[in-house]
């Protein structure tokens, strides 16, 4: 421990974005009742990306910890339910598979259900993988509802999470962060000042004013005002696996069902979203600037709306990576200023409440704690790795036809990333480190969806014979259906929440 650490008691947050907010909130919530005064400095004329809209399930833990209640949350945010991902066109033109959330099948005789699924399609008795999942089930139907349901219940085994509008969500998180007292400080920073000991002791505005402080978090964006540009922690650059680097955005009317998931579609240089929420459908085209003007891009993009567009398109660049040291000195780098991973997974607003969550579990008392900076460090690049290695996956193993594809096809990638792939190729087991944000069962779904079909199987799936294997498969299938065509319309279940009022 440094001699010059001093007890923490005013924490700053840098930045208003959806990083900016939910640090705010999360740290005012679990501070509250103690003496330290959380404030947050933002600039409108900087204004925030605010296209982050899509999510995975564990923003519910994030929204159950601070106590907010369902309803309000869709209310105020128009957000919509989110059962998985589709994948269009990325294995091949015109072939498409899910990645739901909850698992599939149901796990039979302590191993993993994937095993008799595998073993069913070596009998040549097995439906597509997709039909074993409740998620894809009901979505495909545009029909959902909250998981229930003891372990035998299909319903048991679903998970969600949301679309929203990421400007809307900013605002509802700025309401309840002041209403537990955060101070908010309008102006752009212009300076940042450090003690002589290189810490991080204030930011001074354009007015002349400096927001003093014990402890710093960064939320702002892609600069990295304090992280970066005064601290130098450093960025480790990896779009030589991740190559996108540009997005063009534009939201538009919707013309069509509700659907409870998000549409990515392969296109001739990066892919597509498509993200439902109540108002409007949000859409863009992310892709790499090497193969495609951005001209072209927003052409391309608005072409394939399926009904008027909302506002001019928005053009944004970014080189995938991670910083170094996301936590330096006094300050803690949350949301785009610690890194990004390009959309494709809707990783973002995870890693931006993962960061929140470690922080407020590992708080030092005193402004210099090294031991707790390297432990945040450590989990915080363990956590990137793994999300850049999924990422990865779904490129590298396309089928597509043009140049981009050819390179993500060919490109070099990481070991530990070639080791997961051959022995799932060989056994059919996934390893899963312990801060995989991803579940075994998402791992298969890309992998089986992108044509990965393993050679060998768990040894136990052979206690069944393939009749009784056959069987089971064939109850699980449709109990499944059965319960998917029972379900509510995913709008009459939006409808519903948004009029409920807290009893
Ligand atoms: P920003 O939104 O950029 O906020 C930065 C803040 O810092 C602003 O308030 C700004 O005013 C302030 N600031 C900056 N400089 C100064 C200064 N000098 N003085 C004062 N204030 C300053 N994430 C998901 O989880 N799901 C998705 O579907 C998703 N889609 C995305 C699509 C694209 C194309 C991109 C680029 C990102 C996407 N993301 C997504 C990521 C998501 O948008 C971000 O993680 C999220 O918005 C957090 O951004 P932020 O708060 O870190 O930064």
């Amino acid at each position: 421990m440094s001699h010059s650490s001093s007890i923490i008691e005013r924490i700053v947050i840098v930045g208003g974005g959806t990083a900016g907010w939910m640090a705010a909130a999360a740290l005012a919530h679990a501070f509250s009742g103690s003496t330290k005064s959380v404030s947050l400095v933002e600039s409108e004329a900087i204004g925030i990306i605010g296209v982050g809209e899509a999510t995975i399930p564990e923003i519910l833990k994030f929204n159950a910890r601070l106590g907010i209640d369902e309803a309000d949350f869709l209310r105020e945010t128009k957000a919509t339910f989110k059962l998985g991902i589709e994948f269009d066109g990325w294995r091949r033109d015109g072939e498409r598979y899910f990645h739901p959330f909850g698992g599939f099948g149901l796990d039979m005789e302590g191993i993993a259900f994937h095993h008799f699924w595998l073993k069913a399609c070596a009998d040549g008795q097995a439906e597509p993988l997709e039909t074993y999942s409740m998620a894809w089930q009901a979505a495909k139907r545009d029909r959902f509802a909250h998981p229930q349901g003891g372990p035998q219940s299909p319903l048991s085994n679903l998970g969600y999470a949301y679309h929203f509008d990421a400007a809307l969500y900013a605002g509802f998180l700025r309401r309840f962060a002041e209403g537990l007292g955060v101070v908010r400080h309008e102006g752009r920073v212009v300076e940042v000042q450090q003690a002589a000991d290189g810490d991080v002791s204030g930011v001074k505005l354009e007015n002349g004013r400096v927001i003093a402080g014990d402890f710093f978090i960064d939320c702002t964006g892609f600069v990295g005002l304090l992280i970066e540009k005064a601290l130098k922690a450093g960025y480790e650059d990896w779009s030589a696996w991740l190559p996108c680097d540009s997005a063009v955005a534009v939201p538009c009317d919707r013309n069509g069902p509700l659907s409870p998931y998000t549409r990515s579609t392969a296109r001739e240089a990066g892919w597509q979203w498509r993200i439902p929420l109540q108002h409007r459908v949000g859409n863009g085209y992310v892709y790499s600037s090497k193969y495609l003007s951005h001209q072209d891009a927003e052409d391309a993009l608005l072409s394939r709306l399926e009904g008027a567009a909302l506002a001019e398109p928005r053009p944004l660049r970014f080189a995938t990576g991670r910083r170094r040291e996301c936590w330096k000195r006094n300050c803690v780098a949350v949301g785009l200023s610690s890194g990004f991973l390009e959309p494709l997974e809707s990783t973002s607003i995870h890693l931006i409440q993962s960061a929140i969550t470690k922080l407020i579990s590992l708080f030092p008392a005193r402004t210099s704690d090294d031991g707790l900076r390297r432990q945040f460090n450590a989990l915080m690049e363990e956590e990137f790795v793994t999300v850049r290695d999924f990422l990865i996956l779904h490129y590298k193993l396309n089928e597509r036809d043009g140049a981009f594809w050819d390179q993500v096809r060919a490109m070099p990638i990481p070991d530990r990333l070639i080791e997961k792939i051959a022995l799932f190729q060989e056994t059919g087991r996934i390893v899963r480190r312990d801060h995989d944000i991803f579940a075994e069962s998402s791992w298969l779904a890309v992998a089986i969806g992108q044509g990965l079909v393993p050679k060998g199987r768990h040894p136990i799936s052979d206690v069944l014979t393939p009749k009784e294997n056959a069987g089971r498969l064939a109850a699980i299938r449709d109990s499944i259906r059965r319960t998917a065509d029972a379900l509510p319309q995913h709008a009459d279940v939006v409808s519903a929440t948004i009029s409920r009022r807290r009893s």
